[in-house]
């Protein structure tokens, strides 16, 4: 009924495509053997490294987040390793599958679907490999099917403590550029991103940061399947390569507006503005709570993601409100992925070109659907969201 107008694909990934981003791609097919288009990938390649604060190397693929997931496992174990995966929702069992598919052994360590990942279980296991067979420990900064967000420097931590030489590899596809990480700060080895998330590109390229360490690790292995080999692709006298075939031509420029977004906001300022979205959402929905079943997925705040925000009802509820948002009001929620039932949950991607009359409509139209569905839940939700944005915008 009042769904016509600018719709909003309020789902974690594909996030809301810039315009800018749009119009950058609107344009002939360039020459990929020179000129331009050649000048362009180089310069991705520093500003890359820095959206995920690393002076190590940027690969970049043409591949979504899963492909992601095999070129960095491609590059650094073998059929017959042993990889230690840290579960916080369907997302890091996925890369431990992908693995599993390579022959790679795999051990998981589930934290369930409401908490991050517990350091203390991940040294105790790290402890027991008295052999030392581990080759990688596998983790998200943020799982996008539980909304749960990953302290990365904890995970470090404790394999420091351990004395273990087992490489990091961190799974940041739902949030960089929209959750606070620094790789190298972390103590992270590998990173993995891809582009239809907090960088705002059309889904298709993949990129991997990999430090020395990692490097090293990938020269001990006696062969490296060759599309997914990092090696050529951070080789600055053959950027044809890059690709193993043609660039991505658009994506490519895509991608250059969608990072001088971000440069022209600044890192920091671009983590505040999640951050207070998020906290917008939150404030909503503990509001909702207190007068019925809705209630946020995680609850410490702590474990919380700036960029996707799971919510429980009871089952069927969320689907009925995930419906009423899109055919009544032209917004698309997340589906309840990977959870049981589905039907009793919802998720908000607020990541990338977001802001606050986005997220405060997206919240004045969940608080109309819970209305016209008779679910019961306390008055007020926006209000306090709305509050939440104006104590921190300031005057
Ligand atoms: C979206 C996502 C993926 C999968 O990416 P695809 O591009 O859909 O293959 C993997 N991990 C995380 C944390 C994600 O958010």
């Amino acid at each position: 009924m009042f769904a016509n107008g600018l719709p909003y694909l309020a789902i974690p990934g594909p996030s809301v495509m810039p315009d800018r981003v749009l119009r950058a791609m609107q344009r002939p097919s360039p020459n990929i053997y020179t000129g331009a288009l050649h000048d362009l990938t180089h310069s991705l390649i520093p500003d890359l490294k820095s959206v995920a604060g690393t002076t190590g190397n940027a690969a970049i693929y043409i591949a979504n987040g899963h492909g992601t997931w095999e070129a960095a496992l491609a590059n650094v174990v073998a059929e017959g390793d042993r990889v230690l995966v840290l579960a916080t929702g369907v997302f890091c069992k996925g890369w431990g599958e992908m693995a599993q598919g390579l022959g790679v052994e795999v051990e998981v360590l589930d934290f369930g679907e409401c908490a991050a990942v517990d350091p203390d279980r991940v040294e105790a296991a790290l402890r027991a490999d008295t052999k030392g067979r581990i080759r990688a420990v596998l983790m998200v900064l943020v799982d996008t099917s539980t909304g749960v967000l990953n302290d990365v420097r904890a995970v470090r931590s404790a394999m420091d403590a351990v004395g273990h030489h087992a490489l990091l590899m961190v799974d940041a596809i739902a949030s960089l550029g929209c959750d606070r990480y620094r790789m190298d700060a972390s103590g992270a080895d590998v990173t993995i991103a891809a582009s239809q998330k907090g960088l705002m590109t059309p889904p298709g390229m993949g990129f991997v940061w990999f430090n020395a360490k990692a490097d090293a690790q990938r020269g001990t292995l006696a062969r490296v399947s060759r599309y997914w080999d990092w090696r050529p692709r951070v080789d600055p006298d053959a950027y044809w390569k890059y690709f193993d075939g043609t660039a991505p031509t658009h994506h490519l420029f895509a991608l250059r507006e969608a990072l001088d977004m971000i440069k022209e906001e600044g890192l920091e300022a671009v983590w505040a503005r999640h951050d207070g979205l998020a906290r917008a959402i939150w404030a909503a929905c503990e509001v909702w709570g207190q007068g019925g079943p809705l209630r946020l997925n995680v609850p410490d705040p702590a474990a919380r993601s700036r960029a996707i925000t799971s919510v429980v009802m009871e089952p069927g509820q969320a689907d009925a409100l995930r419906d009423w948002v899109e055919q009544k009001a032209g917004v698309t929620l997340g589906i309840g992925l990977g959870r049981d039932p589905a039907s009793a949950y919802f998720r908000i991607g607020h990541m990338g070109h977001v802001n606050a009359h986005m997220v405060l409509g997206v919240l004045a139209t969940i608080e109309a659907a819970l209305a016209a569905l008779d679910i019961p839940h306390g008055p007020g939700g926006v209000v306090a969201a709305s509050s939440c944005l104006a104590e921190l915008a300031g005057a």
